[in-house]
């Protein structure tokens, strides 16, 4: 089944992909803005101007209203929309989740969704909200399950079917989800009921959901995270695996006359400037997109041209094996991504298992990077080195021939390496002169366990001022450890 995805380069588990769908190829990642079949801000056949390849809208809207329905089941979804590429349904699992029931069953939204051309259809699960009780969780689990495998075997043309991953906000019910669809099999897998964690800035219990869901999947199957449309959350959610997003926040934001920017969003009248060089930011000046007449719309057009901004930035990073430099800047335009960035690190260790061994150059941007995958990975591989006879260790600008058998390098946050791997990836990182205490921290703990695995061997370390942390003590009491204290170079 998720042979329709191809995944062409990769960096930490975000990927750039290509899924076939029966309507063209789709490069991911990518977003699918919201088309709602009764109001259209912005005509569907327009959106590829703004970079979309594919759409998303409701069948159960269309299924709902005669007029509609008619005309899919007669010309087609995509003529429906005037449309010609790829295009995803959603089911009515968000009408069930807001008012309780729908007025259709799992196996008649299958079938129309069939029958109208659906490129990618949903079956109708049920989106549990985060923070209920575990049996409401789990009862609601088993039944969304139930009907997605029934809606496996409903699919008989070339429809891809998405298997939604439930559990509310209970990891272990995630992952059990995402192993069971997977065992199954489906063509795309959207990560449900995410939209509360978002809209209470709860990014970092988003970021376990995302964790615990794709820890179940096959790594090489498509992701939409369901209900995702702000750009500043893209680059975070790409590097957890996530392929696909869905925008309804271009318009909804436009008709709440919110902007948005990958750094966050402004409210329009507070604009005194438009930082964005967009053919309507360049074109209106704030007062003008203030008061004009059509205002929505155009806040709507720019809010799209954004959006698909930062995902050409954010491929463009995984093409260059930079994203998570990406992701540690844009983290930082709101505390609680900078928490959820936190949180993305203490899922290193399966990161790292993902994350490509070679890329372009490591930058250290803040404490956060100490806790990189890369950095886990050089931890994990001290076993590795086997240093004989004696060993000097230097900082990073000192050079020295000497009469040590081995000449090691002092690099916060790696610790000492041979430094014959200096130009190794991540060793050859661009770090700031002066350390942070967590660098520190996290050099000498690999540096203390490097001398504890080589008992044998004697270290010599010159110690600089600006390498000074409380953990020189320990290193310091290793029976085989000299210090000797030098000038900063
Ligand atoms: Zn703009």
């Amino acid at each position: 089944m998720s042979s329709r995805f191809d995944i062409i380069h990769k960096d930490t588990a975000g990927r750039i992909g290509r899924l076939t769908t029966p309507h063209g190829v789709v490069e991911t990642p990518t977003v699918m803005p919201v088309i709602n079949p009764n109001i259209q801000t912005i005509k569907p056949s327009e959106m590829r101007d703004f970079g979309a390849q594919i759409l998303i809208t409701n069948s159960y809207i269309i299924y709902r209203k005669d007029e509609l329905r008619e005309k899919a089941l007669k010309d087609g979804l995509h003529a429906l929309l005037d449309f010609d590429g790829p295009i995803m349904t959603d089911s009515g699992s968000f009408q069930l989740s807001v008012y309780g029931e729908v007025e259709v069953t799992n196996e008649q939204i299958i079938d129309f969704q069939q029958k109208i051309g659906s490129d990618i259809g949903v079956p109708l699960d049920i989106p549990t909200p985060p923070d209920v009780s575990f049996e409401r969780a789990s009862e609601e689990l088993d039944i969304t399950i139930e009907r997605l495998q029934a809606a496996r075997k409903l699919v008989t043309g070339d429809m891809l079917l998405a298997g939604p991953v439930q559990g509310s906000s209970y990891m272990q019910l995630r992952e059990r989800c995402a192993r069971t669809l997977s065992e199954t099999g489906f063509d795309v897998y959207p990560f449900g009921a995410v939209v509360p964690l978002m809209e209470s800035y709860r990014y970092a219990d988003l970021v376990d959901v995302i964790a615990a869901s794709k820890k179940g999947l096959d790594p090489t199957a498509p992701v939409h995270l369901f209900g995702a449309g702000h750009p500043m959350m893209f680059a975070l959610a790409v590097a957890l695996g996530c392929d696909l997003f869905d925008s309804a926040a271009y318009a909804l934001y436009a008709k709440d006359r919110r902007y948005i920017t990958s750094r966050g969003t402004y409210h329009v009248d507070d604009l005194k400037y438009l930082p964005c060089s967009c053919p309507i930011c360049l074109k209106y000046s704030p007062e003008e997109l203030k008061k004009a007449h059509n205002s929505t719309e155009l806040l709507a057009r720019h809010n799209l041209y954004v959006t698909f901004e930062e995902i050409r930035i954010i491929k463009q990073a995984i093409w260059e094996g930079n994203l998570l430099e990406l992701v540690e800047q844009r983290c930082r335009s709101h505390p609680r991504m900078l928490e959820a960035l936190k949180q993305m690190y203490t899922h290193s260790e399966w990161l790292e298992k993902l994350d490509p061994a070679s890329k372009s150059t490591f930058f250290y941007c803040g404490p956060e990077s100490a806790k990189r995958p890369e950095v886990l990975r050089f931890a994990n591989q001290l076993e590795r080195f086997t240093i004989r006879g004696s060993a000097f260790i230097r900082p990073a600008p000192i050079k020295l021939d000497s009469g040590y058998d081995n000449v090691l390098v002092f690099k916060p946050p790696f610790g000492a390496y041979p430094q014959e791997l200096g130009e190794i990836y991540p060793l050859n990182a661009e770090v700031p002169r002066t350390p942070d205490q967590e660098s520190l921290e996290r050099a000498y703990v690999n540096t203390i366990r490097l001398a504890e695995l080589n008992p044998e061997t004697e270290f010599t370390y010159l110690l600089v001022e600006r390498f000074r942390h409380t953990l020189v003590d320990k290193l310091e009491s290793l029976p085989n450890v000299q210090i000797i204290v030098g000038h900063n170079p």
